[in-house]
């Protein structure tokens, strides 16, 4: 017996939120980076303390610029050609003509997809009812 898997009402709604989200993005720019969302590279979050020590609370986060469209001078949004700005008011900085994507909008990738912890919620409240007598 299989019993599909059903998201608790506030996750369900997170998630169709979500899906609409994504459909108004990909309306907008049909030619978005697949590889990198339309965001332009990855960030990577990462604890500096060493193991076993936390020195302090916390994460650092790197940035990679994404190898299928700014490496190769692409808009991660709308796939066109990057103009880089030279004119020397920012440092390394570039935008993109046709949509106005910059590297200042980093977060304005493809919506991201919000994390399901149905899971752990049913398991906490099946816990706390037993817990109860
Ligand atoms: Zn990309
Ligand atoms: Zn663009
Ligand atoms: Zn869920």
């Amino acid at each position: 017996m299989t019993t599909k898997f059903v998201h608790l009402r506030y996750c369900y709604n997170a998630r169709r939120r979500w899906e609409k989200e994504v459909r108004e993005f990909e309306k907008k720019f049909p030619n978005y980076c697949r590889r990198c969302g339309g965001v332009g590279g990855f960030i990577y979050r990462y604890d500096p303390s060493p193991r076993g020590i936390a020195l302090s609370p916390g994460w650092m986060e790197d940035f990679e610029t994404c190898e299928d469209c700014i490496e190769k001078d692409k808009c991660p949004r709308c796939g066109e050609k990057i103009i880089w700005d030279t004119s020397g008011k920012y440092e390394d900085h570039y935008e993109c003509s046709s949509c106005g994507w910059s590297d200042l909008k980093l977060e304005e990738g493809i919506p991201e997809e919000p994390e399901c912890c149905c899971d752990e919620v049913r398991t906490y409240r099946k816990e706390k009812k037993h817990a109860k007598h």
